[in-house]
């Protein structure tokens, strides 16, 4: 068993009222992963004290030395990749597959923000007088990053690195469900030589994350979660500083008259089932044309069947258990609330024998709009169908929730698919593809209740932005 402490002020240490908490396999819950300090506020309060001196340090360091870092730390991950895929897997309930999947894009993304280092620029403008007039871009100095558990490498690598590039320090908040995963990316990050004090490690639940959110001298605060905690994180910070949120989903793709079906299939159970049907981008409702929503539902709820669930770690599994038992919790009831409201349930819905949190992924048929398991984000898999006659009424159902993260459209047809991507209310709109899955390089974020309008994730112009703060100056010789 592991035992994990946290980062504050270069040292390793528990928390302050010496509680923690432990992380069990949800594949096997027999077997103790580790276990970690339980932070509340005076963890926290210290923490951002400390990263204050830390964002002194680093925000002085050259951008050819932050670059430096940020690789170096990209190279320890990948020297460890073996050992990060077992961890990932055993942690989190991954299967092998999309655990390495996972382990090496994260270096990738340190890589790709160590570029962006050498990229902060400013601007200069005309001046009425014959002086100068310049924008200075300045890191914000500490950035509070609070983070889900089904990217524990990646999600808040794609925070850390830009805010770290930038110049500032961190107070990173992890999600209690993958504490061991983000001590290994802060060992990563010291290991490539940030000084220790720009980086902060508190673990800890929704308590810790509220202290990062409500401490002033926090800047910036970048989180990832549910919408519930999102609002939650956006009324602490307040007008005066800033706050990107990443938040849930409820992705549709609408499947038309002039698909191919074995693709479509393809497409909508890459989406809806993996990562066990915990990804923020994953598939949740499909929006299939009359013509061909029996054949569709028929395949689809048949290749959900045959699907092999167990521990990721052995071969052939395609989908690994739940994360947890609040996320068991959730999928068993709102299986039940699906029955309740009257849709059909085609197949699974159920726990599945063995020590873990596996079930059978569901399919549901009949999916009225005004539903709970139409509108509401499960976060598990559970796929519901809805009928359309044609483009219209498919658009005005797949527009029909409050979130607006990722949308797709499998048809033949160009015009078509180009008018879905102009009527979409969704940040990401996937032709012929599944809703989740996203390319580094690209801007990241939902609309609607899915993000906060203000700053793009990942990439893309305002992507530094968030983590710099900028003055106008004016000069007269
Ligand atoms: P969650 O909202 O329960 O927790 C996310 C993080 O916030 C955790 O670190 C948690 O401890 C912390 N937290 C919880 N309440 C808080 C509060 N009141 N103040 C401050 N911090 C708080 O979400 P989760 O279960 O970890 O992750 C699943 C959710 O994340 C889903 O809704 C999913 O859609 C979303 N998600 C979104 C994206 C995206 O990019 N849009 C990506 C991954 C996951």
């Amino acid at each position: 068993m592991h035992e994990g402490l946290n980062l504050i002020g270069g040292e390793w240490v528990p928390a302050s009222s010496g509680v923690t908490f432990r992380r069990h396999n949800p594949a096997d819950l027999g077997d103790v992963v580790g276990e970690f300090p339980e932070s509340l506020a005076a963890d926290v309060e210290k923490a951002v004290a400390h990263a204050e001196e830390g964002a002194a340090e680093w925000g002085a360091a050259a951008a050819e030395k932050r670059a430096d870092v940020l690789e170096a730390a990209a190279r320890w991950l990948e020297d460890r990749a073996g050992d990060l895929v077992g961890e990932l897997v055993r942690e989190e309930g991954k299967t092998r597959a999309e655990a390495a999947m996972e382990v090496s894009r994260t270096p990738r993304n340190l890589r790709f923000y160590a570029a962006e280092a050498h990229r902060i620029t400013g601007d200069s403008h005309p001046s009425a007088d014959g002086g100068l007039v310049y924008t200075r871009r300045e890191p914000v100095g500490v950035v509070g990053a609070i983070t889900p558990w089904n990217f524990p490498l990646n999600i808040p690598s794609r925070k850390i690195g830009p805010a770290l590039a930038a110049g500032n320090a961190v107070v990173f908040k992890p999600s209690p469900v993958t504490p061991l995963l983000a001590q290994r990316l802060v060992e990563a990050l010291l290991a490539g030589g940030l000084p220790p004090k720009a980086i902060a490690l508190v673990h800890g639940g929704a308590e810790a994350g509220a202290a990062v959110a409500a401490d002033e001298r926090v800047g910036a605060v970048t989180f990832t979660g549910s919408t519930r905690a999102g609002r939650a994180v956006h009324a602490a910070v307040g007008p005066s500083r800033r706050a990107q949120l990443e938040m849930g989903g409820k992705n549709p793709v609408v499947v038309m008259d002039d698909a191919d079906l074995d693709r479509a299939a393809q497409i909508i159970l890459k989406g809806a089932f993996g990562l066990s049907g915990q990804a923020c981008t994953g598939t949740s409702r499909v929006i299939a044309h009359d013509a061909v929503h029996d054949e569709l539902l028929d395949r689809v709820a048949r290749a959900a069947e045959a699907r092999v669930v167990g521990n990721g770690l052995d071969d052939g599994v395609q989908m690994g258990p739940l994360a947890a038992d609040f996320q068991l919790e959730k999928f068993l009831d709102y299986v039940r609330i699906g029955e309740e409201e009257g849709a059909e349930l085609v197949t699974g819905g159920r726990r599945l024998p063995g020590d873990g949190y596996f079930v059978a992924p569901a399919v549901f048929a009949g999916l009225a709009p005004d539903m709970r398991i139409t509108r509401e984000e499960i976060f598990g898999p559970v796929l519901g169908f809805q009928r359309a006659s044609g483009l219209d009424e498919a658009v005005a159902l797949a527009n029909g929730t409050d979130y607006g993260l990722s949308a797709g459209i499998v048809t033949r047809d160009l015009d078509r698919a180009l008018e879905f991507a102009r009527r979409s209310e969704s940040g990401l709109v996937k032709v012929n593809q599944p809703t989740s899955g996203m390319a580094m390089t690209v801007p990241f974020g939902g609309l609607k209740d899915s993000s906060t309008q203000t700053f793009k994730e990942q990439a893309g112009p305002s992507m530094m932005l968030f983590y710099l703060r900028e003055k106008s100056v004016y000069i007269t010789p």
